[in-house]
């Protein structure tokens, strides 16, 4: 039986989906030692979800505007500030392709200005991922050399975006 999809269904899928592919992410990639990078901060509860699940890896956050909750903002030198439009090309320099898990919740409410951003931003983010590293989206992404994967139990299809490289 099918039945319309409201708002709030579509808030709680979303949810459900970020926690079920970060915690499969977090998983597949525990043996790897390269750092974690956050794209888009935002309140910080996935930043916090990552923090609490992931040890022994740096996470590093890129986020233009911090305005999370307190218990979920990262040391200074931690935080990688700006638009990831420029903070991303600069931080392939700076650490070459060596990401074990990328996650990016960069999107607002517009889906078809979310569509374009994630075809502008996806190969800033390619080159940033390590052999084996994975990479989790709320957004489709358009990547020449990455996987998508199936997703996890408990995932939603279309709330979110798993790869493989
Ligand atoms: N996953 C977060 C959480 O659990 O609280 C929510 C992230 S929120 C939906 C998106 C964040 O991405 C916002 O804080 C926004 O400022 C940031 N953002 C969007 N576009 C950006 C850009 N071009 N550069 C840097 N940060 C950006």
């Amino acid at each position: 039986m099918s039945r319309d999809v409201s708002r709030l269904d579509l808030f709680i899928d979303r949810m459900v989906s970020q926690r079920a592919c970060l915690d499969f992410a977090i998983a597949e990639t525990t043996a790897m030692t390269g750092p974690v990078f956050e794209l888009g901060l935002g309140n910080g509860r996935t930043y916090h979800h990552m923090k609490t699940h992931i040890k022994g890896r740096d996470t590093y956050v890129f986020e233009r505007a911090v305005a999370s909750h307190p218990d979920s903002t990262p040391p200074d030198e931690m935080l990688i500030l700006g638009d990831v439009r420029e903070t991303l090309p600069a931080s392939v320099e700076r650490f070459g392709a060596t990401a074990s898990l990328i996650h990016a919740d960069l999107g607002g409410h517009n889906r078809e200005k979310n569509d374009v951003f994630a075809r502008f931003v996806s190969p800033l983010i390619e080159p940033l991922l390590a052999p084996g590293g994975l990479m989790v989206s709320s957004d489709r992404m358009y990547f020449e050399t990455l996987t998508e994967l199936p997703l996890p139990p408990g995932a939603v299809e279309g709330r979110c975006f798993v790869y493989r490289r």
